[in-house]
């Protein structure tokens, strides 16, 4: 029996337990993770003996401790102009107020040397405007992939011996009991039970489907209705570099003059590579960038999305969002790569016109054609971007730049939360990408932090 219990050690489960452990060192705490300790999680590929993904039981890039944003570039972006929408439940202040007390513990467990960046005061601004463009506003603190790894080790070196964590344990079944909640974890033969009065639920985007199931047997509202689909986009750095160097991280908007949908860019990553992703067992892209200076390479990549909202009477969108992943798949065996020169000639890229290009992919994808995966009016607003971007970064409509596909970005069902983020059981608290009010780690870590000192203030009362 546990006076707290934490389901999911992603950034939303850290923060929880250390903010708790901060506030109220009195009390008992569980955290229960699916995946494995941080040093254990070690994807099987290699790029030799096994080149694409296995299905491992855990995915070691998105389970474990550290969650989803354990191999992350770690980009904390503090704004609420994107990144989730924990302002709608607690206001707009306070959420950024959070994002910044979460970057203040990862500077002081190892984050110190790493850059914080703005766009206060930028030129870029304008230029965007007068192209047709919107910069968001933010600030970002960026860990790359190697420094936020350390920050998490020291995390973990912090927590070890006050909370109790159980690695490799996925909860199956969360019950509502007398005392609180029980939550069921282990396969046949190895069960264990675990009890609390209180429980954080901090599932993130690979336990939707469970997080779903959850909402079900509780009789908990959902609604679910967006799903962002789109390309990853690798160029050489020089032609991002005047957005790079002064953000690291730009985040740009477009209008499509054809269907006036928005198109934004997301995930930027300066001089990085490009990554596949594995959601419930399908194959997608994404991106990562290092601050060591010895793992830089000579691409930028990021990612140009589309966000489709459908309507009644349809419901699934990630389902929608899942077909069209699964299409690329299937006619690439996994990730998709095309040069914007072949997509625009209405050609698929072959691996001798990839390998003549001058941009050389940093991922080992299928050369193919994404006109035939990515719906018509997802595609017509991508090449629209492509050109909308080159009037501000010339060169990014070039034949050579690369197109991934497809990226595919999922969002949780949004359950139905209070100002305290607490769903309709009293003690029962969704946090993170898994409950839909966030899509970001630096959202997901304040929302952990937030939950954190309301249980904390509960049981100071009690
Ligand atoms: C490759 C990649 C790069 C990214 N880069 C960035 C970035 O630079 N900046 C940014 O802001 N965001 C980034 N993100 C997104 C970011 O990682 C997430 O927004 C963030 O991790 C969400 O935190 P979370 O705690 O809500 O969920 P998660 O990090 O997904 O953690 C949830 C945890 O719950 C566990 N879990 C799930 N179901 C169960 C169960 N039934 N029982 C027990 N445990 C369970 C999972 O194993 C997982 O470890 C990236 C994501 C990926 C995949």
């Amino acid at each position: 029996m546990y006076d707290v219990m934490i389901i999911g050690a992603g950034p939303g489960g850290i923060y929880s337990a250390y903010e708790l452990v901060m506030k109220r060192p009195d009390l008992k705490i569980a955290v229960i993770e699916a995946g494995h300790t941080l040093e254990k999680r070690k994807c099987p590929i290699d790029g030799k003996k096994i080149k694409t993904c296995i299905n491992c039981p855990t995915c070691s890039i998105m389970n474990g401790f550290g969650g989803a944003g354990a191999f992350s570039d770690g980009k904390y972006n503090i704004t609420n102009d994107f990144g989730g929408t924990l302002y709608e439940y607690i206001g707009r202040e306070k959420a950024l107020s959070l994002m910044h007390y979460v970057d203040e513990i990862n500077v002081s467990y190892g984050g110190g040397g790493t850059q914080m960046y703005s766009t206060a005061g930028t030129a870029l601004k304008k230029k965007c405007m007068t192209n047709g463009l919107q910069l968001l506003e933010a600030s970002v603190r960026h860990l790359g992939t190697d420094i936020n790894y350390v920050v998490l080790e020291n995390l973990y070196a912090c927590l070890r011996d006050k909370v109790d964590f159980f690695f490799d344990t996925r909860v199956e079944e969360l019950i509502k009991t007398d005392s609180g909640f029980a939550a069921h974890a282990g396969g046949k033969g190895q069960e264990k039970v675990f009890e609390a009065s209180q429980c954080i639920v901090s599932a993130g985007r690979s336990g939707s489907k469970w997080l779903e199931k959850v909402c079900r047997d509780l009789n908990l509202k959902t609604r679910s209705n967006r799903v962002d689909i789109g390309v990853r986009v690798e160029l050489p750095a020089a032609i991002f570099s005047e957005i790079t160097d002064e953000l690291y991280e730009g985040k740009i908007v477009y209008r499509t003059r054809k269907f006036e949908d928005n198109v934004r860019t997301f995930c930027m990553n300066p001089r990085g590579i490009v990554v596949n992703e594995n959601t419930n067992g399908i194959i997608t892209v994404n991106g990562h960038s290092f601050e060591d200076e010895s793992r830089k390479t000579n691409n930028t990549n990021f990612a140009l999305l589309v966000a489709k909202h459908f309507s009644e009477p349809f419901k699934d969108s990630n389902g929608y969002g899942e077909s069209i992943a699964r299409l690329s798949n299937m006619l690439g065996g996994g990730v998709i790569v095309q040069r914007f020169g072949d997509l625009e000639r209405g050609r698929r890229s072959t691996p001798k016109r990839i390998l003549e290009g001058m941009v050389q992919p940093t991922l080992k994808a299928t050369p193919g054609d994404l006109s035939l995966v990515l719906p018509k009016r997802i595609l017509d607003g991508i090449i629209e971007m492509i050109y909308a971007l080159d009037r501000i970064a010339p060169g990014t409509a070039n034949d050579d730049t690369l197109l991934y596909g497809v990226e595919v970005k999922f969002y949780n069902m949004e359950v139905e939360l209070n100002e305290h983020l607490e769903t309709a059981h009293k003690g029962l608290y969704m946090i993170g990408d898994g409950s839909g009010v966030t899509h970001s780690l630096s959202h997901a870590s304040a929302s952990g932090v937030y939950v954190a000192d309301r249980i904390a203030e509960t049981f100071g009362r009690a």
